[in-house]
């Protein structure tokens, strides 16, 4: 091993797959990288993963530390993961342990939204800024945010919880249980409700409603000049730019990065956001400079963000 080798290995662990990969030196490709289902009949996922992570250990090397995005609510100090959603019993799960007794290596522990923040902001669209906004819109809506070149975790580690602030108060049902959160108005779910409804309540589009929609399918429509599918970008935009304009107002970003599959709708996306947070500035000094943009990474934020992680513990 070169001086200047720091072998670490990044685990991103979702709800239907876990990602193990291997990254030499400061490179963003990974020498090896492994992926096997969550679920399994007869196998724990902590077994999986760990047998994930043996089947990319170097032969010849040793590792420096391990870093593990995983869903949250979880404990980063301590490295435990509260309750997984969709990784059967994965409750108060000690993983940081766990993985240290296995591994004999360091072990650190990330919210999956603020490892690809962290991703994006070293690696990504935020390279050369201090201050930054990270918003990833899919299924759900998360996020992290940088301040002064850290990491803001808050005093439990639970911060940047982007998805779950109210911007329509009795609005629709959020998956946390409360109403009219971002994520239940602006989340790639949250677009293709709205548009199943409008249509069951006759608006006129080429799509043809009902439980199958995606935001993905709602986008492809918008590019063809579908009016209510524009229309649904447009709302979830403006929903988000005016979040984006009350995060500007508490942290003064100089970039907001928007990440997750719902970001691929690209400007049917950023350009109501751009025009909501121009209009729900207090001062158009928050909003001349900042710059709105998409992720550069796509789904490799997280995993990357992981691998930054391990790079920062690893000795
Ligand atoms: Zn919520």
């Amino acid at each position: 091993m070169s001086p200047d080798e720091k072998p670490v290995i990044a685990v991103d662990v979702g709800g239907t797959q876990l990602r193990a990969a291997l990254y030499l030196d400061e490179s963003l490709n990974p020498v090896k990288i492994a992926r096997s289902n969550t679920r399994h009949p007869t196998e724990t996922p902590l077994d999986r993963l760990i047998s994930l992570i043996e089947s990319i250990w170097p032969d010849d090397k040793t590792v420096t530390a391990i870093g593990v995005a995983a869903a949250g609510p979880l404990d980063p100090f301590e490295g435990i993961i509260f309750e997984a959603p969709n990784v059967p019993g994965w409750v108060d799960l000690p993983i940081k342990s766990k993985l240290e007794d296995c591994f004999h290596t360091t072990v650190a522990l990330g919210n999956d939204a603020n490892m690809a923040a962290i991703g994006e902001w070293r690696y990504g669209a935020g390279i050369g800024h201090h201050h930054v906004i990270y918003i990833t819109v899919s299924t759900g809506i998360g996020g992290g945010i940088i301040v002064d070149d850290r990491l803001l975790l808050g005093v439990r580690g639970l911060a940047a919880e982007i998805g779950h602030i109210t911007v329509l108060p009795d609005g629709p049902l959020c998956g946390c249980g409360h109403r009219g959160h971002l994520e239940a108005l602006a989340s790639g779910p949250a677009i293709a409700r709205w548009v199943s409804q409008e249509i069951s309540q006759g608006a006129h589009s080429i799509l043809p409603g009902g439980e199958t929609l995606s935001a993905k399918m709602i986008a492809e429509a918008a590019r063809s000049g579908d009016e209510l599918s524009i229309e649904a970008f447009d709302r979830a935009g403006t929903f988000l730019g005016r979040a984006v304009a009350d995060f500007a107002h508490i942290f003064n970003p100089s970039i907001v990065i928007i990440g997750g599959g719902v970001s691929r709708a690209g400007p049917l996306l950023i350009e109501p956001m751009q025009a909501a947070l121009r209009k729900y500035v207090i001062s158009k000094h928050y909003a001349e400079e900042l710059i709105l943009t998409t992720a550069a990474l796509g789904d490799e934020a997280g995993l990357v963000g992981a691998m930054a992680l391990a790079r920062s513990i690893s000795q």
